[in-house]
């Protein structure tokens, strides 16, 4: 980006007001960056050596100045790329802002629906390329392909696995994963003691997780700690899918399940038992995120 800092600053203030002004629809679509590097840095720690070095040795050689080149950092590429011509031109914005969710209606549930049939790439085509109309599940799968590919270039690879980085913590956040007609809990004010006003999505992207721990680091190796090797065993099972129907269940019977009725204004007061309820719920979504992170990479950089 050529952009000046004045001019850089003047920008976020016009998105910052571009926000505020469009409200539910403007909000992020995604665990804060805080929740992404603990997904990061639990993922680093279930690597095996040599797909640590790999990816590391892909991540130094970006020059992309849109985050810092860490492991860690580089987990929240995804969302800044998406905004970084939100408030121009869209293109990056456009075609990529569908690719952090997979929307499973609670009243209808049906993951081909939310993934919209799961468009076809064509042969030959890269994955950043694919339809804008597609889901958080398909990409992933696509881009574990893409990295893993023989034939694949350096380029096509940084790009895979800066959006894997990304894309598997996303489909871990329950509200990531579901729907209520209310773009995700996007559309659900809430307030809880503490913690102040917002939307219920915000919640569980940022909130919920900032209630864990200052340092996204310390906060990644406390959870790892409490994962055994049967649970890591276990987590690494299966396909985003199942991922995504997994996430989903904990929207349906917690997220959404366990909320109160609304007050007279339409906006939902969380009890202390609900928030008290959101920390292990975090922790286990965010754990399961880095040990699958880990598979992916794993198995898309295992040298032959
Ligand atoms: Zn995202």
């Amino acid at each position: 980006m050529k952009s000046t800092p004045n001019r850089l600053s003047k920008l976020a203030a016009h998105l910052f007001l571009a926000c505020s002004l469009l409200g539910t629809t403007a909000v992020a679509h995604a665990w804060g960056d805080e929740g992404h590097e603990i997904v990061g840095d639990i993922a680093s720690h279930f690597l095996q050596p040599a797909v640590r070095n790999h990816a590391f040795a892909l991540l130094a050689s970006d020059t992309d100045a849109l985050t810092a080149h860490d492991f860690a950092s580089e987990t929240t590429w995804a969302d800044k790329f998406r905004d970084s011509d939100r408030n121009t031109t869209q293109v990056h914005f456009l075609q990529t802002r569908q690719w952090h969710f997979v929307d499973i209606e609670l009243t209808q549930p049906n993951i081909d629906v939310a993934c919209f049939q799961h468009p076809a790439l064509p042969s030959g085509t890269s994955a950043e390329a694919g339809a804008a109309a597609d889901c958080v599940v398909d990409k992933i799968n696509e881009f574990a392909i893409q990295l893993a590919a023989p034939g694949t270039t350096p380029a096509e690879k940084l790009i895979a696995l800066k959006f894997l980085l990304h894309f598997v913590g996303d489909l871990h956040q329950p509200l990531h994963a579901s729907d209520n007609n209310d773009a995700g809990g996007n559309g659900k004010a809430v307030t809880a003691a503490g913690l102040g006003s917002g939307k219920l999505h915000g919640f569980w992207d940022t909130q919920f997780v900032q209630r864990l721990g200052t340092d996204p680091g310390t906060v990644a190796q406390g959870i790892v700690t409490t994962i055994t090797p049967a649970q890591a065993q276990q987590w690494a099972q299966g396909s985003p899918a199942d991922w995504a129907q997994e996430a989903f269940q904990v929207a349906k019977t917690q997220v959404y399940g366990k909320l109160p009725k609304p007050g007279k204004t339409g906006t939902y007061t969380l009890p202390a038992t609900y928030v008290t309820a959101s920390g292990p719920i975090v922790s286990t979504q965010l754990a399961k995120a880095g040990v699958r992170l880990a598979q992916v990479l794993n198995q898309a950089l295992a040298t032959p």
